[in-house]
């Protein structure tokens, strides 16, 4: 309508208006309503629909009778129409809701090209909804501290010591109970305010409980897990700079980082920066789940990295899939000629973690040494942890044999 006004005037828009809305009430029937809202915005309600493709059919030729071609003034005029429906009562709502949802839906066909309908998706809507509630049911979880931190240890299978351990978040839900990341965390995504909150409260939790282990005597680096989208922000090392500012009895080098490969995999200028800054606050970083990705060697060569974790799918499948033996023993071959540490994922019964003591990999972390567990726990835990047998003796193996049991032999 823009340009007709701009061209002609508005009297020949008003004009234009009134021919609208008389080719509308044509091809409309007698028992739909039309009304103009304002502007060059016109509602229609369509009643007795049988289904969503009549409805269909009747914004075709409700389209097709706004295109042809108008006269004003002498002169030829086109205009389309952009339509945005909902339907009652797939989408359950009130008047006012409904139409909000037209509006909506006519954006969308706006967006698209113009000259078009599109359809409200009233489960999608319903879904957006949901999302929304469970956002702010996590926010509201996170101010009432309901989230806690639990601690899964790694430790040397050989020497028998505990090494460091990871974080992993918990939601003590009021009514669902104990809830692991699968059921929260996806919130997160796409959600900044969520993102930053959460990932504010990791590190400053984390740091809370390093210095609760450090006061019992248990220097042990603990590892965080870090979104891709967080990584991904800007100032994200100034950022986690700020964090270990507020914990000054914390040493940096307790405090390491977990990221997956791809989080790595676009903007590695970015990247590389971040991660050689908190390197040089003196943090460490891991590549989690490492060997389910898609990344180069040349790329990962860019990035500092102090230890790989190996992917726990392949722990799993090792012992009887000799691809997933190669790959688990092709990881342990790159993370020693990187010079990096490697940790396995997963480990869950004793074999495994002997296997993985045969291929040359020595640290673990698994439910076969133990489950995450809250942070008290954790410390007697860590007190009194033994490696089973088996892997203590393989320490006594690759001792060197003393000389006087060499000349017996
Ligand atoms: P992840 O980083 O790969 O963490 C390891 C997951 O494997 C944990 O699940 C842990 O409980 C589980 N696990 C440990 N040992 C074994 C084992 O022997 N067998 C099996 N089958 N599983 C084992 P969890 O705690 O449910 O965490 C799932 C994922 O959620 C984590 O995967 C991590 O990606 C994410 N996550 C957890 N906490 C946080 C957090 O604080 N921040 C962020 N950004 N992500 C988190
Ligand atoms: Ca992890
Ligand atoms: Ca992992």
């Amino acid at each position: 309508f823009k340009p007709v006004n701009d061209r002609l005037g508005h009297a020949a828009g008003d004009r234009l208006l009134v021919v609208v809305a008389e080719r509308l009430k044509r091809a409309l029937r007698l028992t739909d309503s039309v009304a103009r809202l304002g502007g060059d915005e016109f509602v229609i309600l369509l009643s007795g629909l049988a289904h969503a493709e009549e409805c269909e059919r009747r914004l075709h030729t409700v389209m097709e009778s706004v295109a042809a071609p108008y006269t004003l003034d002498g002169e030829r005029v086109l205009v389309t129409a952009s339509i945005g429906y909902t339907l009652y009562p797939d989408d359950e709502a009130d008047a006012d809701t409904l139409l909000r949802h037209a509006d909506q839906a006519m954006y969308a066909a706006k967006q698209a090209g113009r000259n078009r309908f599109h359809g409200f998706d009233a489960a999608e809507e319903r879904a957006r909804q949901l999302r929304r509630e469970q956002c702010g049911e996590l926010l509201l979880a996170l101010q009432r501290g309901e989230l806690t931190l639990f601690l899964q240890p790694k430790v040397d299978m050989r020497l028998g010591t505990v090494v460091g351990a990871e974080a992993l978040a918990r939601w003590q839900h009021p009514e669902r109970g104990l809830l692991s990341p699968v059921h929260f965390l996806h919130l997160i995504e796409g959600h900044t305010e969520l993102q930053m909150r959460f990932g504010e409260w990791v590190v400053d939790t984390a740091l809370q409980q390093i210095a609760r282990l450090m006061a019992q005597g248990l220097e042990l680096p603990v590892s965080i897990n870090i979104t891709p989208e967080h990584l991904h922000r800007r100032g994200f090392a100034d950022w986690m700079a700020l964090r270990l500012a507020q914990h000054p009895a914390v040493p940096a080098r307790l405090l390491a980082i977990e990221l997956t490969e791809s989080a790595a995999l676009y903007d590695i200028d970015h990247v590389a920066r971040e991660l050689t800054r908190l390197r040089a606050l003196g943090m460490q970083i891991s590549f989690d789940d490492f060997g389910t990705g898609y990344s180069s060697l040349a790329y990962l060569r860019r990035l500092p990295m102090d230890h790989l974790k190996l992917d726990r799918s392949f722990v799993a499948g090792m012992l009887g899939d000799a691809g997933d033996r190669a790959i688990v023993q092709g990881v342990i071959g790159l993370a020693h000629s990187f010079g990096c540490g490697i940790v396995a994922e997963g480990v869950e019964t004793v074999e495994q973690g002997l296997a993985l003591l045969q291929m040359g990999c020595h640290h673990a972390q698994g439910y076969c040494i133990a489950m995450p567990m809250p942070v008290e726990q954790f410390m007697d835990w860590a007190k009194a942890w033994q490696a089973p047998a088996p892997w203590r003796a393989t320490s006594q193996a690759a001792a060197p044999v003393p000389p006087a049991a060499a000349i017996a032999a």
